[in-house]
């Protein structure tokens, strides 16, 4: 029976721990919008990098005509043809063709790496062109979607930061993406113009954009998070004397290494900040997205068998790290069978404990609520972050027969691009999300505000940006 308090004590802690009361989602919310001026104001101003991407025309819907993509961000890369009919429905087709980055090639020099990726490109544009008995008339034009960190010098130019996800390619470092993907092209004799070069992101939101024009924010949820937003071109104040013929420009804001006093963090993430590979960065990221759940609640249950003894003798298992993967702790969280056999199923196969009790099958379930309902509110106080960031929280007051402060304006419309795994797949994460920017809005603003799901943004936003970047057009 004491073994059972002390595993019950352990719920109670993370549940205090990662409290997300309406009052604390607020602070969070403002202090999203605060990093955001500070990221604009100064460079490193903030821990919100805020990265310029000289994007300032989006995707309206009346592109016409044949584009290519090309997404490079991790160990697969994609090539894409989008055949757009000048109305918003009618991304006519598109057609994809996808490859392992070999191994050796990952590590070698930036002339491999793009040979290797021109060679591909053209040979799907050759097969795409011969398929469709298309005769290429003018040049084509490509977006090319780099998912590591990039110095925008404009809209189709950039210098690559720094390799993440394995790569380290060391002559690229400090060199122009675009402009080696472009030399590739044209050492291999293809055609092609490298019209924009964007993070995936801005990707998702372009087809947003491209769908609804009353969106302004794209925000991922995926193995990792981000977002970004049409922000004012005189709000930026780092930029000084950007001109943009929109007068707006898309900002990336990196918001995975946003921080705040205000994060309920708890002890397991310190410990997952301190095992990581980059302590003391991505600490949003590290509390919501599909990389790291998983870990938080291994590191709960871990912490629960030594406390006490409803999991039988401490599993090896549970020492080891990201063994317990989202997609599994929404499966538990999920089971809906009387016995929660998903549940036993999982910690069985994945954890090798066997013989757990339903009431100890309960606790799992419920640290995954806990866990996983944290990141979604957290999310959610994010997003409305942005919103209130752009004015479009409604907090300057709408109109809807009431009139604050002597002003009165109507809410605009205002439409939120949504992509990624962890939201469409965890049905939980996307509920609790959800239901807490209703929250968070109140029910006078929160109709004004829609959340759309994209798909394939990085690859077919990517398109639409080459179209609504054309030379052609
Ligand atoms: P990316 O790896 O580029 O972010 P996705 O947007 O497809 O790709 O996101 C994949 C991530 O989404 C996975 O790493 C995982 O964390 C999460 N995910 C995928 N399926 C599920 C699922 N069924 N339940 C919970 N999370 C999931």
């Amino acid at each position: 029976r004491r073994r059972w308090r002390r595993a019950v004590g352990v719920l109670e802690e993370l549940d205090e721990g990662c409290a997300t009361p309406i009052g604390r989602l607020r602070q969070v919310v403002d202090a999203m919008a605060v990093e955001m001026h500070a990221g604009l104001a100064s460079e490193g101003g903030s821990k919100l990098k805020m990265l310029l991407t000289h994007v300032c025309n989006l995707p309206t819907g009346k592109e016409k005509g044949t584009y290519y993509a090309l997404d490079l961000g991790g160990t697969n890369f994609r090539v894409l043809r989008v055949q757009l009919g000048g109305q918003r429905s009618a991304i006519i087709g598109h057609d994809l063709d996808r490859q392992p980055i070999p191994q050796n090639l990952m590590t070698s020099t930036s002339e491999e790496l793009f040979d290797f990726i021109a060679t591909s490109l053209k040979n799907f544009v050759e097969k795409e062109e011969n398929f469709s008995g298309a005769s290429q008339q003018e040049r084509r034009e490509l977006g090319f979607t780099f998912s590591f960190p990039v110095k925008q010098t404009s809209s189709s130019s950039g210098n690559l930061i720094q390799w993440t996800k394995g790569f380290s390619v060391e002559d690229m470092v400090g060199r122009d993406v675009a402009e080696c993907l472009q030399q590739a092209i044209s050492r291999k004799g293809l055609d092609m113009r490298v019209a924009v070069l964007i993070n995936d992101t801005v990707g998702t939101l372009a087809l947003g954009h491209f769908h609804d024009e009353d969106t302004v924010a794209a925000v991922i949820f995926g193995t990792g998070t981000n977002a970004c937003y049409l922000e004012r071109a005189d709000a930026i104040i780092k930029g000084q004397g950007l001109v943009t013929t929109s007068g707006g420009m898309v900002v990336n804001m990196e918001w995975g290494n946003f921080w705040s006093s205000h994060l309920p963090r708890t002890s397991y993430d310190m410990d997952l900040d301190v095992d990581s590979p980059n302590p003391n960065d991505q600490g949003f990221e590290k509390m919501i997205s599909g990389m790291y759940l998983g870990d938080i609640v291994r590191r709960v249950i871990l912490r629960m068998s030594q406390d006490s003894d409803v999991f039988g003798p401490v599993s090896s298992k549970l020492h080891v790290p990201f063994i317990l993967r989202t997609p599994l702790i929404a499966a538990m969280h999920e089971d809906d069978s009387a016995n929660l056999s998903e549940v036993a199923r999982i910690l069985n196969n994945t954890l090798e404990i066997p013989n757990v009790t339903l009431n100890v099958r309960k606790l799992v379930v419920k640290i995954c609520d806990v866990v996983t309902r944290r990141a979604a509110r957290l999310a959610a106080a994010g997003i409305v972050g942005i919103l209130k960031k752009i004015g479009r929280d409604g907090s300057g007051g709408i109109a809807s027969g009431k009139t604050k402060g002597g002003s009165q304006y109507k809410m605009r419309r205002t439409v939120v691009a949504i992509e990624g795994g962890l939201y469409t797949n965890y049905r939980m994460f996307r509920e609790y999300l959800n239901e807490a920017i209703g929250q968070i809005l109140g029910e006078d603003v929160a109709p004004h505000v829609i959340i759309k799901v994209t798909e394939d943004g990085s690859g077919i936003g990517a398109a639409l940006l080459a179209a609504s970047h054309s030379s052609t057009l």
